[in-house]
């Protein structure tokens, strides 16, 4: 017998939903490279398109885990001291967390996690576990790759329409009964004609630069490897070696790139003196990628014109974390990755690599981040560990 210690953000404070605002959520069979979506051998303990991703959803894992005799611990309350998940840490085989509402699986947490094999990522972005950490330990790290991408893809282009055409402020104008068109416009440009580039062209990067395609921008983009010649074609692509040159022609920059050591605060004073006035940036990745101080200073200096975005450090953020009230900003709690249709893909990726896990069986390897004592599948082809 296994214990599944499970980490999910609250139920709503209004409870459970007792209906939905649909009926379903469309069935999708594959993703755009092909890989098949998550397939566990055992039915889901939910219907796809319940709110799954908070303590009462439990992911739909309880019939499953009951009936294959384990036992599943489901808490919420995860940070400061004698929280309820360090207090179920030493006894659990595996932790299953979202990158919503993370587990932080530290060095020392997991120095005392001695049964741990296992550290699921119910989503994509393992970066709440420390990766070195665990490869010394000998757990697997495994997440439910290309799950959300499209979901986070689409809140990428919501914002940067949103930031760009300043949606937001236009929006609680008439919230507030107003009609002050002038107020509404002076922020207010088309995307049509401007320089679009996104660091980390992956499986989000690039479902954006699709989607923003037909926008008629031109779109740069940066990462170590450069992209097949035919997709770069395809999408008119102008490749940068160095992030440093893309920001410099882009007036809208979205940061897909994972965060590991050599990501943290690639977004500081430094990078942000290379931008050109009234630029936005789009952060979907992870908050740490920036430096939270020199985000702010550059929406007040008029660098940026707008940031915004659904990551932040630490996670939930504390109410007085400057990103909330900072000018400028589309800043949401983290959510793109957790619609109900990416909830019901990543619950049954979960399910899957747990089948597999228990019954002894390979994870797939698009799913490894850390196996075998180093980074493995998609973790050593997106990651690093310095
Ligand atoms: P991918 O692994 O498909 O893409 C990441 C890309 O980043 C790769 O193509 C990689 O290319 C590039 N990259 C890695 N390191 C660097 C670097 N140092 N400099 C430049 N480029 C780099 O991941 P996804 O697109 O699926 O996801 C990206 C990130 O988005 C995740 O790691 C996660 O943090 C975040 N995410 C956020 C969600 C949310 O809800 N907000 C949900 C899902 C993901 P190369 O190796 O060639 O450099």
């Amino acid at each position: 017998m296994a214990t599944v210690l499970c980490v999910l953000f609250p139920d709503p404070e209004t409870g459970y939903p007792p209906q939905y605002a649909r009926n379903s959520i469309p069935t999708i069979g594959a993703y755009p490279n092909g890989q098949t979506v998550p397939s566990p051998r055992e039915p889901l303990g939910f219907k796809p398109g319940q709110l799954v991703g908070c303590v009462s959803g439990e992911l739909g894992l309880r019939p499953y885990l009951e009936a294959n005799g384990h036992r599943l611990v489901v808490v919420s309350d995860k940070d400061g001291a004698n929280s309820a998940f360090d207090r179920h840490l030493p006894e659990a085989d595996v932790v299953i967390s979202q990158p919503f509402w993370p587990a932080y699986l530290t060095a020392e947490r997991l120095a005392k996690a001695k049964n741990l094999r296992l550290a699921l990522t119910a989503g994509i972005g393992s970066d709440h576990v420390d990766l070195s950490a665990a490869a010394r330990h000998g757990v697997t790290v495994a997440e439910v790759t290309f799950s959300n991408s499209i979901s986070v893809a689409e809140h990428v282009v919501m914002t940067v329409l949103s930031l760009v055409r300043n949606f937001l402020p236009a929006h609680d104008t008439a919230d507030a009964g107003g009609w002050n068109i002038a107020e509404c416009v002076s922020r207010s440009y088309d995307l049509e004609g401007m320089h679009f580039g996104t660091i980390g062209a992956g499986r989000i990067g690039q479902a954006v630069l699709r989607r923003l395609k037909p926008f008629d921008v031109y779109l740069h983009y940066h990462q170590r490897h450069r992209l097949p010649g035919q997709v770069e074609r395809e999408l008119g692509l102008t490749f940068h070696a160095n992030p440093q040159s893309l920001v410099q022609v882009c007036d809208v920059v979205n940061l897909q790139v994972p965060l590991y050591p050599s990501t943290e605060h690639l977004f500081d004073d430094a990078m942000f003196s290379l931008m050109k006035r009234g630029s936005y940036l789009i952060n979907t990745a992870r908050g740490k990628l920036c430096d939270r101080d020199a985000v702010v200073r550059a929406l007040q200096n008029g660098t940026l014109a707008g940031y915004g975005g659904d990551v932040w450090f630490p996670q939930p953020a504390p109410a007085d974390h400057p990103w909330r009230t900072m000018p400028h900003q589309g800043m949401t709690p983290h959510i793109s990755g957790a619609s109900l249709s990416g909830q019901a893909r990543y619950a049954a990726g979960t399910l899957e690599i747990l089948q597999n896990f228990f019954e002894g069986k390979p994870i797939r390897s698009e799913y490894l981040i850390v196996d075998g004592g180093s980074l493995a599948g998609a973790g050593a082809a997106s990651y690093g560990l310095t």
